[in-house]
């Protein structure tokens, strides 16, 4: 069993230690959470043990006469490697301590590319990590360009890539950045940190971003244009790559009625899936155009949800024995991702 420690448990760090609990070859040592609050009293009816980020919180958990196991310090000592899903920036703050402990770390995309070895997308470059101190699970919108790229790439030869990005302004919680009634240049300048972010994965062709913010919560949109080698790409060659792609989904705007993100958030209630995650990449699959050596395509991907599965297969990938192949599939199996085709 890999003992797996949480660190920062909100967006991501909630979803990460879910889905290290549904492993058979994880066992999650605990969580850390700077104060007590209803967030707190959920992990513990979980079962999960409950650790302080420093004293001042310790105290808290004792004035709220809620259970609290020690320090993250000590949650981190029992650990074989943790994952660090505190805000960005406290992340670079905390490998000092896993240093000094010896212990193997992961961090999230809102730390910069040097504080890890490798920047980490399973799909693209698993078998990198193995044998690596430190890696870093890159950010949602870097994932699902990383996933998609990469498979248009095997298959025609990208030259290159522009991607228009709307993001989310806030999740759903954030209720102090909104709510906001504007379009926001996420920044005016070009290229955005995104383009630049999926070079850390994929070096070897330019990736051109520019992002605004949107006032919603529930998914960012994607608006890409991929010119390939491949002169001979048409719609069909590129629906059959991708619907061969692992961690993607189809939509449809026409038969099936997906007009908007909404509809996206709606489907993933209606699956069932814990807190509506959606882990794929969600493609629509009606607006894949190729035109001469350009592909168009619109996708959208859940903010919250779409790194988990990628974390659960860093741990594998430092860590375990298993190949990219195994721990994508045990990984999606216990997540129930089986994109289901529409
Ligand atoms: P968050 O702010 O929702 O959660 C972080 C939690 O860590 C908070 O509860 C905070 O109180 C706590 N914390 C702060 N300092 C701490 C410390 N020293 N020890 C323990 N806990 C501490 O952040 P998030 O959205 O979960 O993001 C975490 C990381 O994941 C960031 O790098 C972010 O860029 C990245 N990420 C976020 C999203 C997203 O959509 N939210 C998507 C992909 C990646």
């Amino acid at each position: 069993m890999i003992r797996v420690a949480v660190n920062g448990y909100n967006v991501i760090g909630r979803r990460v230690a879910d889905a290290v609990s549904a492993q058979k070859d994880m066992e999650l040592v605990g969580v850390a959470k700077t104060r007590p609050d209803y967030k707190a009293v959920i992990a513990l009816k979980k079962g999960y043990k409950v650790f302080a980020a420093d004293e001042k919180g310790r105290r808290s958990f004792q004035e709220f006469g809620m259970a609290c196991s020690g320090l993250s310090r000590d949650m981190v000592e029992l650990s074989d490697i943790v994952v660090d899903a505190t805000p960005d920036e406290v992340g670079v703050a905390n490998k000092a301590m896993y240093s000094e402990l010896g212990k193997n770390a992961i961090f999230q995309g809102g730390e910069e590319p040097d504080i890890a070895g490798l920047s980490f997308v399973a799909q693209c470059n698993y078998e990198k990590a193995r044998g690596h101190k430190f890696v870093r699970v890159v950010s949602c919108n870097t994932t699902t360009l990383c996933r998609v790229l990469n498979a248009l790439d095997q298959s025609f030869g990208v030259e290159k890539a522009r991607v228009v990005i709307a993001r989310r302004a806030a999740d759903p919680d954030e209720f102090k950045k909104g709510p906001i009634d504007a379009v926001v240049l996420d920044p005016a300048t070009i290229p955005s940190h995104h383009g630049p972010d999926v070079n850390t994965v994929l070096p070897h062709f330019p990736v051109i971003s520019m992002a605004l913010k949107i006032p919603t919560t529930h998914m960012h949109l994607h608006s890409l244009i991929v010119t390939v080698k491949d002169k001979s790409v048409n719609d069909s060659k590129v629906i059959d790559k991708l619907r061969k792609t692992p961690r993607l989904m189809f939509v449809d705007s026409g038969k099936d009625g997906f007009k908007s993100t909404a509809n996206v958030i709606d489907y993933a209630r209606e699956l069932g899936r814990p807190r509506n995650d959606l882990y794929e990449s969600v493609v629509w699959k009606d607006s894949i155009k190729a035109i001469d050596n350009e592909i168009y395509f619109f996708m959208a991907v859940d903010q919250e949800a779409i790194v988990i599965p990628e974390n659960i297969d860093a741990i594998r990938a430092m860590m375990g024995k298993e190949s990219r192949e195994q721990s994508m599939k045990m990984t999606d199996k216990s997540l129930g991702i089986t994109a289901p085709a529409l």
